[in-house]
């Protein structure tokens, strides 16, 4: 290109850059044992032509474990020994299955992970519960990242393993670290880039970030999908493929419901009211940042990499298909003022700053002349401080073990069919969405 004037050869750069890369993101039921592992070694051999980072997460349930983990080691609840025991031997026994090698680098690498958690687990807790917990359940995603990038280059398929947290930056809000954009799309541009044009194929963790001090965070449970969305909006890539355990997006959640249907295509909209209301198919944060630069997400099955899956992209017709979204194990407030006040704006603010000061998402809400109804998720650690503090200023009443059913699309024999032998305690509608709050009669 000697003929041609610098800015021409940048837009050139540019132009072939953003047309070639992209991000696939393998989660925890892709890598759960040793031939998943084998698995997505020939998905990104078959599909990873282009320069390509892959976001792993954490190895099957090893995030639960790592979770009781932090319980046994900061409330003095389990066994720490146990738990680490059992975390070791699950990350050695899929070792063994995938290097014959006993003396290749992995085993001692993988030996390092579990001898610095031991070093932290011996000191006494000093900082806050969510503190510890993203120091040691992150540990997860960087055992899978580092057994998956080895196994992979063993197989020759070269690649570069990196850090996700010296480009994801979070401030210190643990458990669900705030992305800085600006410095992490710097640190994306910076060292991400060059290592994928060097090595075309970059292995990294989903779900972690390193704050300015340099301690890790999290983004929140089920959070690569998310950090597969922030890699691709900072590189400027042409797609996202979430490769998962089902064929694409289904109408429903196979775990409840016979007959799902996978729906073949979405808007970036459809996908946001989706996950919005609670389909966890892809983690609600996922969507915005490739909307906002129209990169197309694909989700595919890891069983059958040659099918279509879904695709969420502009211009996609909208999707049309019934879809349900259940969430169980929830709990419905009903608060009240005191003084038999009426629920006005003042009394609406109190409530709804006490509900993001324990970052307790609100599911769905409904409000009377004396009485605001809130349905959230029924975790003990947001909830018990959260009522303490409602308990304050306000009286409160409460339902556990409610569901929450969304049906998307409805149609009112579906509605009907949903709310047999159940009672409905709130409910409502708009022109696509019906929501209810039940209890199982008996
Ligand atoms: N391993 C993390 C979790 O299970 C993140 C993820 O899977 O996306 O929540
Ligand atoms: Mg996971």
């Amino acid at each position: 290109m000697k003929n041609h004037p610098p800015w021409m050869v940048f837009l050139f750069l540019y132009l072939c850059s953003k047309l070639i890369m992209q991000v696939f993101k393998f989660g925890g039921a892709s890598v759960k044992d040793p031939d998943s592992v084998k698995n997505v070694c020939s998905i990104v051999k078959q599909f990873a032509r282009e320069p390509t980072v892959v976001v792993v997460s954490a190895m099957g349930k090893t995030t639960n474990k790592l979770e009781e983990l932090v319980n046994a080691y900061f409330y003095r609840k389990g066994s720490v020994d146990e738990i680490l025991a059992e975390l070791k031997n699950y990350h050695f026994e899929i070792l063994k299955q995938l290097f014959s090698d006993a003396k290749a680098a992995i085993y001692d690498d993988i030996e390092n992970v579990f001898v610095e958690l031991i070093w932290a687990l011996e000191e006494d807790p000093s900082f806050s519960y969510n503190h510890h917990y993203d120091q040691l359940v992150s540990q997860g995603e960087i055992l899978s990242s580092k057994i998956v990038s080895a196994y992979l280059n063993a197989q020759g398929v070269q690649n570069k393993w990196m850090d996700a947290r010296g480009i994801i930056q979070t401030d210190n809000s643990y458990r669900e670290g705030k992305v800085d954009y600006e410095l992490s799309g710097r640190l994306a541009r910076q060292e991400l880039i060059p290592a994928l044009q060097k090595h075309q194929l970059v292995i990294t963790q989903g779900f972690i970030g390193g704050t300015s001090e340099n301690y890790t965070t999290t983004l929140g449970r089920e959070g690569s999908d998310y950090t597969a969305a922030l890699i691709a909006y900072f590189i400027d890539a042409k797609q996202v493929i979430i490769w998962k355990d089902v064929p694409g997006v289904l109408n429903a959640d196979p775990k409840y419901f016979k007959n799902t249907k996978k729906i073949d295509d979405l808007t970036y909209h459809d996908a946001i009211e989706l996950t919005y209301y609670g389909a966890s198919v892809i983690h609600p944060k996922t969507i915005k940042p490739l909307q906002n630069k129209n990169i197309p997400l694909h989700v595919k099955s890891f069983l059958k990499p040659a099918e279509a899956g879904t695709t969420i992209k502009d211009g996609n017709k909208g999707n049309s298909v019934t879809s349900y979204i259940f969430k169980e194990n929830q709990i419905l407030l009903s608060i009240q003022p005191k003084d038999f006040s009426f629920i006005a704006e003042e009394n609406l603010s109190t409530i709804f700053n006490l509900f993001s000061k324990y970052n307790a998402h609100i599911h769905m809400m409904q409000n009377s002349a004396i009485s605001f109804s809130v349905c959230t998720d029924n975790d003990p650690q947001k909830i018990e401080p959260l009522l303490a503090d409602l308990q304050q200023h306000f009286k409160v009443l409460y339902n556990t073990g409610v569901q929450l059913m969304t049906i998307r699309n409805y149609d009112p024999e579906t509605v009907a069919r949903l709310s047999e032998n159940k009672i409905i305690l709130i409910e409502q509608r708009s022109r696509h969405t019906h929501q209810m709050v039940m209890k199982s009669s008996d």
